[in-house]
């Protein structure tokens, strides 16, 4: 293929988009199995142990529900670092004697939720513009929610556009233990046409999004792409509107770049973005049937967020005052639109889409998005298992996430209740750990003590590094 593309000049010219072709893995066929990678879709070469805690965890003897798809056995799960290293026999005691032992006897230990889709520092009710736009009260807005999300059990966020480098930075403090929190997939800022959706005044001229990255013409759709993952974008985020030239630069950037991409679309934009290429689309805003048809014939994914314009509903009566958006929106209109995705067999997940104050609602809007899933027609096994296998291959994360399975990193929830026979269970969060990490015991959040420096001079104790 790549010889094929080198060959003639000419030929690239007769197909533009062989470039989209070419799967967005394609750059991981240079890293080989066992090279130590980042925990992310970009897959960056690392040091062996890099920023893993130390020690073993065992969930002793709980009622496993794994998300392969089998039904929940009795068994033991044992994390070593941030890996689940074995699923053991209820009766065996296989683990290392320092080993820190929770007895999870009569709970549910599951894989961790994920959410599709969240902008963490979104400015807060009442804000000033100036105070909005304060990359620093973004930053600790996002931190304030962080725990929202990790109380409620979600393990991973995707972060579908918030200001500069906010999301990247959350992220790297998150790994490294210095917060408590989901992991975090960001997109970094949204990339539009100008006035595009984002970036347009409200109806009573307030400013637009500040992560927002207007772009005009193919050659700038391109650059900005290559902005974000210079920043260290896992994906890419558009938003209607584009020409088909822009859109397919994007998605051919993105692709060649080795990351998924991802439209928060409409009408003629969706028909567009799927036909350049595009691997998924947000939201369940219109498009015709012959659009969801060539979504289901070119695999495309969608995350269609039903439960923010609910919100939005309940809050005011209706969509108002957007010049990029100018339809009628409607619940029944939206649910069918979803209904229609579902049947032509197009791969849906769950995401939340949370803004202003509405992350003070958690854990419900997710809660009521996996109910929206059981009344689209979902058994209750399907919604949890879309709830984190399905979503975790959505985030390009379908190899270490989603599951639990000996060699996946180590995400796990326990629930007081059974939430695979009875979905409402789903809200008796006991224990969250994440990267092999305690983040919440019974409920609450568990913040660790600080790593504590000896004074200067003197040798630092063995294990002194420990970040749980
Ligand atoms: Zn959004």
């Amino acid at each position: 293929m790549r010889s094929f593309i080198f060959a003639s000049t000419l030929l690239v010219s007769v197909l533009p988009s062989l470039a989209a072709q070419v799967p967005r893995t394609e750059r991981r066929r240079w890293i080989a199995p066992g090279t130590n990678v980042t925990d992310d879709p970009r897959r960056i070469p690392i040091p062996a142990g890099y920023n893993a805690p130390v020690g073993t965890i065992v969930l002793k003897g709980g009622r496993v529900w794994d998300g392969t798809g089998a039904p929940a056995r009795t068994a033991t799960v044992v994390i070593t670092r941030n890996h689940i290293s074995a699923i053991l026999p209820a009766s065996s005691g296989d683990w290392p004697k320092d080993a820190r032992v929770i007895d999870v006897a009569g709970k549910t230990v599951m894989p961790g939720l994920i959410d599709l889709h969240t902008h963490i520092d979104y400015r807060q009710g009442g804000n000033s513009d100036a105070r909005a736009r304060s990359r620093a009260d973004g930053a600790l807005r996002g931190a304030e929610r962080l725990r929202y999300y990790i109380e409620s059990g979600i393990t991973s966020l995707r972060d579908t556009g918030s200001d500069g480098e906010t999301p990247f930075l959350l992220k790297e403090w998150i790994n490294e233990g210095r917060l408590v929190g989901p992991r975090i997939f960001a997109a970094g800022s949204i990339i539009t046409g100008r006035g595009g959706h984002g970036a347009e005044p409200d109806i009573a001229g307030g400013k637009y999004l500040s992560a927002v990255r207007e772009a005009a013409g193919p050659a700038d759709w391109r650059d900005a792409v290559r902005e974000a993952v210079a920043k260290g974008a896992d994906f890419i985020k558009v938003t209607s509107h584009f020409s088909a030239e822009e859109i397919q630069a994007a998605v051919d950037e993105a692709h060649d770049l080795g990351v998924k991409i991802t439209a928060d679309a409409e009408t003629i934009y969706i028909e567009r973005a799927v036909r350049a290429g595009i691997d998924m689309i947000e939201h369940p805003l219109p498009r015709t049937d012959e659009t969801i048809r060539l979504m289901a014939e070119k695999k495309v994914e969608s995350d269609p967020t039903l439960i923010p314009y609910q919100i939005i509903f309940r809050l005011s009566g209706g969509y108002f005052g957007s010049t990029s958006r100018r339809f009628t929106f409607s619940d029944s209109a939206n649910f069918a639109l979803v209904k229609k995705m579902k049947d032509a067999g197009i791969t849906l997940g769950i995401g939340t889409d949370l803004v202003v104050d509405w992350f003070q609602y958690l854990p419900w809007p997710y809660h009521e998005e996996m109910r929206n899933f059981v009344k689209l027609g979902y058994t209750v096994p399907e919604v949890l298992g879309i709830a984190t296998r399905v979503n975790a291959q959505m985030l390009d994360m379908g190899d270490k996430l989603g599951t639990l399975e000996v060699g996946k990193l180590a995400d796990v929830l326990i629930l007081n209740g059974n939430p695979d026979e009875k979905l409402d269970d789903i809200a008796k969060v006991d224990i969250v750990i994440r990267d092999g990490r305690v983040q919440v015991q019974g409920g609450q959040l568990v913040y660790p003590h600080h790593v504590t420096l000896p004074p200067p001079g003197q040798a630092p104790a063995p294990g002194a590094d420990i970040k749980r």
